[in-house]
């Protein structure tokens, strides 16, 4: 009897766990299907589009692969001001601090820079009669969107991002070191 009462328990805190995981970004999971997805290799990625094709979900496959652009003021992470990184979401290569984003109204998710010069990549981009700036991830060169010279100081750039190809982790002690100064500023 005791131990069908703890079978049972172990298989509530399976369906408990499965359910926890379960409510994770969709477009994280895909991909994280990829055998390059990581958050700590730094090495380049060559996949062919024929690949990621099978590998991505088709809103990140058309972004990152095919350079689509997401409708605007559809991003969660357009207004989001939770504190942590953004990582990209094909390959897994951090590429913008929260500090680093700003509110600029154009309808996707902002920053005025990358975390490094080499977490993106550059390129020319005269697509659609217009002469711009096109932003890549450094390691796996999905399309991520572009840079404009319209930005806040201290650099002066908007680096112009699709939400779709951005996955997002909360820093947990950078939150509480903010949540704790504010605490602080409020007694004062
Ligand atoms: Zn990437």
């Amino acid at each position: 009897m005791k131990r069908k009462i703890a079978l049972l328990f172990c298989m509530l805190s399976a369906v408990f766990l499965l359910n926890c995981y379960g409510q994770s970004s969709t477009k994280t999971e895909n991909a994280k299907k990829s055998p390059e997805y990581s958050r700590t290799d730094t090495s380049k990625v060559n996949v062919s589009n024929k690949d990621w094709q099978k590998i991505l979900s088709p809103e990140v496959y058309n972004v990152a692969r095919l350079k689509g652009t997401e409708r605007p003021f559809t991003s969660e992470y357009e207004h989001s001001k939770e504190i942590g990184t953004f990582y990209c979401a094909v390959c897994g290569n951090a590429l913008f601090k929260s500090d680093a984003k700003y509110e600029s109204g154009c309808g996707w998710p902002s920053f005025f820079e990358p975390i490094s010069k080499k977490s993106i990549v550059e390129a020319k981009d005269n697509s659609l009669g217009m002469s711009r700036i096109e932003v890549m991830c450094g390691r796996c060169k999905s399309h991520l969107g572009h840079v404009f010279d319209d930005g806040p100081p201290p650099t002066g750039l908007r680096y112009c991002i699709n939400g779709v190809v951005l996955d997002f982790e909360k820093a947990k002690t950078a939150e509480k070191k903010y949540n704790s100064k504010k605490k602080a500023n409020s007694g004062s």
